[in-house]
């Protein structure tokens, strides 16, 4: 990228990943296993509870901090899955998504020149939002073990220098499905309080956890909740990644730093979708249960499928996603892999080199998306398969 209009501090950023992969499918007519978006919408009662708000005239600006019922309900929520308290007048303020939480909370609190620590791989909007802030980000890298993703203390703590100021945690974690344990939880808590960090976490994929992995928020720890800005939203829990309807949890004086940036970018939106989603934290855990565990089987077969073809799969422990390594397919480099696979194979993926700073070491890993129907899964794992088997 070289756009002489484009701010400098923004000239590595082009288009995202996810619009090229999802571009690139509809027009080669390929399934698309690249963007992480379900192909079928969430609880009926949540649909409902939308077109309801609309017919019922909820239809101008929401407040600022988001409708009441909205942040009484999260607030609840927070409290009842993991024993977190937070006032929702004060403690609790609704988004633009997750994605305006994260890029508010940095605008908020960085610097010029201050460094923001986040685990490698990250989502993409991540470097953008600690770039808006001229902030710097100090990349710690998640490695691959035959049990999952691992991170060397050590590491982390030569990525904390005088000039961190927060440190970003994504789990349950894109792309690498990693779900932080509590040891590491712990580790990353008594780093942030010892560099008086502000812990700034993503948790949009709170609920989708497999096997014996469970979600934690490092709010619950012993001197964190001080400290933490806890980040979620209603697309990936109710299958409505459309809606953007995000909030984040934080002691008041976090949350009116964040709340000057918010009203400045977006003020509010999204009213209608706001009361929709009140119905899903209130009265939608079982079909959320239910969805769960139908990704964790979707995960399971496509991962079956693949590692019986001979294809490398790292284990997914939460999130939509799952990675592979390229290689059986007979390619090197995963950005031709994921031109190419359309046209061969007619199935998309997501290149994991955009997720990470260091390319090297994504250059053989490409991310898919198993949020899709059974019959599209099915479908692509058997393209896979023929593509991988060839020659
Ligand atoms: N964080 C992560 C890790 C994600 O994968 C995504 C994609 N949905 C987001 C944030 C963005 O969430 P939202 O759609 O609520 O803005
Ligand atoms: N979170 C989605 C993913 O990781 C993409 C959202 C987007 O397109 N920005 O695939």
């Amino acid at each position: 990228m070289n756009d002489p209009v484009l701010a400098t501090r923004l000239r590595d950023f082009g288009v995202t990943v996810f619009a090229e992969m999802t571009a690139l499918a509809k027009q080669t007519g390929a399934l698309n296993l690249g963007q992480g978006f379900p192909d079928s919408s969430g609880p009926p009662a949540v649909l409902e509870a939308a077109r309801q708000a609309i017919a019922d005239g909820v239809n101008q600006y929401p407040p600022g901090s988001g409708l009441p019922q909205l942040r009484n309900a999260v607030a609840e929520q927070r409290d009842r899955e993991y024993g977190t308290a937070y006032d929702p007048e004060t403690e609790v303020l609704v988004t633009f998504g997750a994605t305006e939480a994260i890029a508010a909370s940095l605008l908020a609190f960085c610097e010029p020149g201050d460094e923001v620590a986040v685990f490698e791989p990250y989502y993409d909007s991540y470097a953008a939002g600690i770039a808006m802030a001229g902030a710097q980000r100090r990349a710690v890298k998640l490695t691959p073990t035959p049990t999952g993703f691992v991170f060397d203390p050590d590491e982390l703590r030569r990525a904390i220098t005088s000039r961190t100021r927060v440190l970003l945690l994504n789990s349950p974690h894109n792309p690498t499905g990693k779900v932080f344990d509590r040891r590491e939880l712990e580790l990353i808590a008594s780093l942030c309080q010892q560099h008086d960090l502000i812990a700034v976490t993503d948790e949009v994929y709170e609920y989708l956890t497999y096997d014996d992995f469970a979600h934690h928020t490092i709010a619950s720890l012993p001197g964190m909740r001080e400290r933490t800005v806890a980040i979620s939203s209603g697309g990936k829990t109710y299958s409505v990644t459309g809606w953007k309807v995000g909030w984040l949890c934080a002691p008041k004086h976090l949350v009116d730093a964040v709340r000057t940036v918010k009203q400045y970018l977006t003020f509010a939106g999204g009213g209608p979708f706001q009361l929709a989603i009140c119905e899903g934290l209130a009265n939608q855990r079982e079909w959320v249960e239910q969805l769960r565990l139908s990704l964790q089987t979707r995960r399971d077969r496509l991962s079956g499928e693949l590692t019986a073809a001979g294809v490398e799969v790292y284990p997914a422990q939460g999130t939509y996603f799952l990675q592979i390594d390229v290689r059986p397919f007979g390619y090197d480099d995963t950005d031709r892999f994921c031109r190419e696979l359309p046209l061969h194979a007619g199935v998309v993926a997501v290149p994991s080199t955009a997720f990470y700073d260091s390319k090297e070491t994504a250059r053989t890993l490409a991310r898919l998306a198993f949020c899709k129907s059974e019959e599209v899964l099915a479908e692509a794992a058997e393209r896979l398969v023929t593509f991988a088997k060839r020659g």
